[in-house]
């Protein structure tokens, strides 16, 4: 459903994202994971059509990202890290606002929006400014504006950040069911549990270049690891500290 083929960006001289490649599967989800400033949130801004690629080729459905945005992007459900969301509006007129990017509105949609406000329990809040909202209600109102046309596949930059364990559960059980229902995830996440529990294939990135792609036992495979564990791996791919580093800071 995802295909990116030789994707390199740079700012200026700097490459943030070297020549990579990545297949994200109908009726999955994919996990995307490395250390901070490996080229995640710049990887998953240009699949998503806000940020051109300097090289490459992304598409989605087989629509082309660049060549063809418009069909690309109604594909799509773009959850990014930090999001924008417009304080002076209540949370259904947002849904309504994004709703309207798409071409949609009328009954259907203000059904969507309370089906929506509902799940997420932000329905007493349905009429209130989302200046109002805390971090966790901004965080669920954005993932139901990425919902509300309905789109084929959700691109998500660190969905759990600021939910409380029952949101997460929560949107672990949509996405679960959103590819049951043949939809397809690409997430960025630094919780290697929720990767390990939720994602069927994941990708590693380091210094912009892909270091590892596969099935948890492809990726075993691939590091000689044995029966180890999604951190283990990531450890020992990315190079984490050794703990006698560790001990000689603490000391001093
Ligand atoms: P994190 O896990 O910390 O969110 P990330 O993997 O999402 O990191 P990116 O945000 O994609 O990393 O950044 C990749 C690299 O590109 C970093 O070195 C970052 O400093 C650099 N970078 C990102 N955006 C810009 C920009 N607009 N101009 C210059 N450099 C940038």
């Amino acid at each position: 459903m995802i295909r990116v083929e030789g994707l390199t960006k740079r700012y200026g001289n700097f490459v943030a994202v070297d020549n990579i490649d990545l297949h994200v599967p109908k009726g999955s989800i994919f996990g995307f994971l490395g250390p901070n400033g490996a080229g995640k949130t710049t990887t998953l801004r240009i699949i998503a059509g806000i940020m051109r690629p300097t090289k490459g080729r992304i598409t989605l459905g087989g629509d082309d990202v660049v060549d063809n945005p418009m069909a690309a992007k109604r594909r799509l459900g773009f959850i990014p890290d930090r999001p924008f969301v417009y304080e002076k509006l209540t949370g259904a007129e947002f849904l309504r606002f994004v709703a309207a990017l798409y071409q949609q509105d009328g009954e259907i949609v203000e059904r969507r929006i309370d089906e929506l406000l509902d799940v997420f329990e932000l329905t007493p809040w349905k009429n209130e400014l989302v200046e109002s909202y805390s971090h966790g209600m901004r965080q669920k109102l954005i993932i139901s504006s990425a919902l509300i046309h309905r789109p084929e596949v959700i691109v998500v930059d660190e969905p759990m950040v600021g939910l409380d364990p029952k949101a997460a559960r929560l949107l672990k059980d949509i996405f679960r069911q959103f590819v049951d229902r043949g939809g397809t995830v690409l997430m960025s996440t630094h919780t290697l549990e929720v990767a390990e529990a939720m994602c069927e294939r994941i990708a590693i990135i380091q210094q912009g270049k892909i270091v590892a792609q596969g099935t948890m036992e492809e990726l075993r495979q691939q590091t000689a690891a044995g029966d180890a564990s999604l951190e283990d791996l990531f450890l020992k791919l990315t190079g984490g500290p050794v703990m006698r580093e560790l001990v000689a800071v603490l000391d001093g």
